[in-house]
Formats: structure tokens, sequence, C-alpha cells
């Protein structure tokens, strides 16, 4: 069945990988965007198909559409960018949440929202897994960010239990691939540029923080997973790669596909930096019969091509 789908945030690297695969499936896609820190570029191959419509439009504003379903990605992810004007973020979550959630009550739409490991804030248990509280810092610097996405998941299951609203909570952690920008300010992004342009790689603190790194793919195939799974099952689910790198490990890894000649350099730590980051996966094994295919190497030889390309025609 063609339907109807809103894909907020649909400009950016998560959100342009759905409208491609959504497309590819037949759908009619509203791809919903202000261009905070997507790109044109990730959609331009798009907007000459029929079934596709680019709305340029700030979710923290009222906007009447009619759909079946809402992938709710509209939110900067970097820290670099959220961190930006902290209070534009923290009102894209919480406004563009009951923005979206005003269109489902409306037109009966389905809303995944997604979330993210940082709900957990620098956590205390390892691996996280979903029935964990978190251990956030509500007053520090990636509060815009984590307390926006809390309140966010907060309301998504209000609207569920007081509008009967169909929603649904997906938990993101780190995830790569093509189509990162270019001044993204993650860590894979920056290490692979930093490789490929023989600059020194920024690794900041001493390296031993951890994180676990899910390829594009895999994360898109979880999160259209989700949407389709049986109504009685809405989350929060954690989808990630279990694989669990130190950020040393990772420059070294990047410095070996890469054959870079770059130097490693040791930067401040940023404050409220998670020290460790590895999801459990079990739930979503079981009920959504998911878990990642691509390893780290794989995925990232695939990204260090994108971003040669890119580097080779900027
Ligand atoms: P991204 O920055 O590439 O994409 C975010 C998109 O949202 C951009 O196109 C941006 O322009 C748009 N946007 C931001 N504010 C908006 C607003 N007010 N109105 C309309 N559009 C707005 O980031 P991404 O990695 O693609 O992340 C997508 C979503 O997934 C985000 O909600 C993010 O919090 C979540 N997430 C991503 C990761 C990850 O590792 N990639 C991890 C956890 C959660
Ligand atoms: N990081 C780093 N160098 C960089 C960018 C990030 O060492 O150039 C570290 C960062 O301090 C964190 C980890 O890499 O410990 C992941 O950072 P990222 O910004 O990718 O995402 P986060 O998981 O912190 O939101």
């Amino acid at each position: 069945m063609t339907k109807r789908i809103l894909i907020t945030g649909g400009a950016g690297f998560l959100g342009s990988h759905l409208c491609d695969k959504l497309l590819g499936e037949g759908n009619n896609i509203l791809c919903l965007d202000n261009f905070y820190t997507g790109n044109k570029d990730n959609i331009a191959h798009l907007l000459g198909n029929p079934l596709f419509k680019l709305i340029n439009h700030d979710i923290i504003n009222p906007i009447n559409l009619d759909v079946d379903e809402i992938y709710n990605l509209a939110c900067p992810a970097s820290p670099i960018h959220y961190q930006y004007n902290p209070i534009k973020t923290i009102k894209t979550n919480v406004m563009g949440a009951i923005i979206v959630l005003g269109i489902a009550k409306q037109t009966k739409a389905k809303v995944l929202q997604a979330s993210t490991s940082e709900v957990y804030g620098d956590p205390e248990i390892h691996p996280q897994n979903e029935s964990y509280w978190g251990r956030v810092n509500p007053v520090g610097i990636r509060s815009c960010y984590d307390e926006g996405k809390r309140a966010a998941e907060c309301l998504m299951m209000d609207y569920r239990r007081q509008n009967k609203v169909n929603t649904k909570i997906v938990r993101i952690f780190n995830t790569y691939g093509p189509r990162m920008a270019v001044n993204d300010g993650r860590v894979v992004s920056n290490f692979i540029i930093q490789a490929l342009r023989g600059e020194d790689i920024t690794i900041y603190g001493d390296g031993s923080h951890t994180r676990s790194f899910c390829y594009v793919d895999d994360m898109i195939d979880g999160l259209i997973r989700m949407m389709n799974a049986g109504d009685d099952f809405y989350g929060p689910v954690n989808l990630g790669n279990p694989g669990e790198f130190t950020i040393l490990e990772l420059a070294q890894l990047i410095i070996r596909l890469t054959g870079s000649s770059s130097q490693l350099i040791h930067q401040p730590l940023p404050a409220d930096d998670p020290t460790q980051r590895k999801p459990d996966i079990t739930l979503a094994g079981n009920k959504l019969d998911w878990s990642p295919r691509i390893d780290l190497e794989k995925g990232l030889i695939e990204t260090i091509q994108y971003f040669h390309d890119v580097l080779k025609t900027s």
C-alpha cells in the first residue's frame, strides 16, 4: 500500500537515506527541513520525482499536513551544532514534537521519534538497556539536546496515553556513513576528513572514551522495521551496533584504512562527554528481528570513499 510519509529533518544525514529507501518502496514522501544542518545536495537527486515533495519549513512552527506516518528526525545531532544555539535546539525538540504530535492526532498518523543514546547521559550501567533511566546533567552544555530528547520522549508517551496517538520511540546510538556533512564535527567524519587531508587527528582527552558505531544502512533498516512493527510494540528501543571502540582505536583504524600520514594530537575533552557507550540490542533482536550487518571496518571503507569523492570535487 502506498503511504504518505512525512520525514522531518529529511534533508539531513539520516533523513535523506530514509527518503531514498521509503521512496524506493513506492511511498509518497514529504521531506520537511529548515536546512539548519541539512543540505540540498543530499536530496537533489529526488527533486524531480513526482512522489517526492520538499517542504522548506521550521518544525517549531505549526503546519497542516495529511499523512499516514511521520519520522520525526528534525534536530541537529552533532554536539558542535546543537550547542551553537542551545535554545533553538531545545525548542526544536520540544515544540517540534508537539507540532508533529498535533499533526498525528489530527490525521491519525503513526509517529516514530528519533531519540538518542544521550538520554542515558554518562551511564553507570554498561551496556545500556532500555530500562535504565540514565544519568544526565540537567544544567550542562549537552542538556539542550539530552533533556530536549527526554522531553520529546515524554511527549510521545503522554500523547499516546492521553490522546491515543500511535507513537514509537527509537534510541539511536552513534551512526555514521555517507552524507554526513563535511563540517558536521562528529568523530567519524572529523577523523576521516583529517586523515584524507593529512591534517592532525584531534583526539579529545586521552582517547580512552568509548563509542559504538552503527553504519547508516543498518540504522535505516531498523527505523523502518520499528515503524512497521505491530502497534503493541512502541518502545523505547535501542538501535545501534554493539561493537565498542575507544576513540584512539577508531583513529588508528581510520589511519590504517586511509593510509594516511596524519599525526594524533590531543585536545581538551568537552564538558559532560560520556565516558562509555554501548547499546544492549536484545530488545530490537527479539521484537524487530534486527541486528546490524555491517561491521566498523566495512562501513568505514564506504564512508572513506564517499569523503574522498566529496573532497576531490570541493
Ligand atoms: P543531521 O544534523 O544531519 O540532520 C538533522 C536534520 O534536521 C537537518 O537536515 C536539519 O536541517 C534539520 N533540522 C534541524 N532543526 C530543524 C527545525 N527546527 N525544523 C526543521 N528541520 C530541522 O543529523 P542526523 O545524524 O541525520 O540526525 C537525525 C536525527 O537522528 C536527529 O533527531 C538526531 O538527534 C537523531 N540521532 C542521530 C544520531 C546519529 O548518530 N546520527 C544519534 C542519535 C540520534
Ligand atoms: N571526539 C574526538 N575528536 C573529534 C570529535 C569527537 O575525540 O574530533 C570524541 C568526543 O569527545 C566523544 C566521541 O569522540 O568522546 C564521540 O563524539 P561525537 O561528537 O561523534 O558524538 P557524541 O557521541 O559525543 O555525541
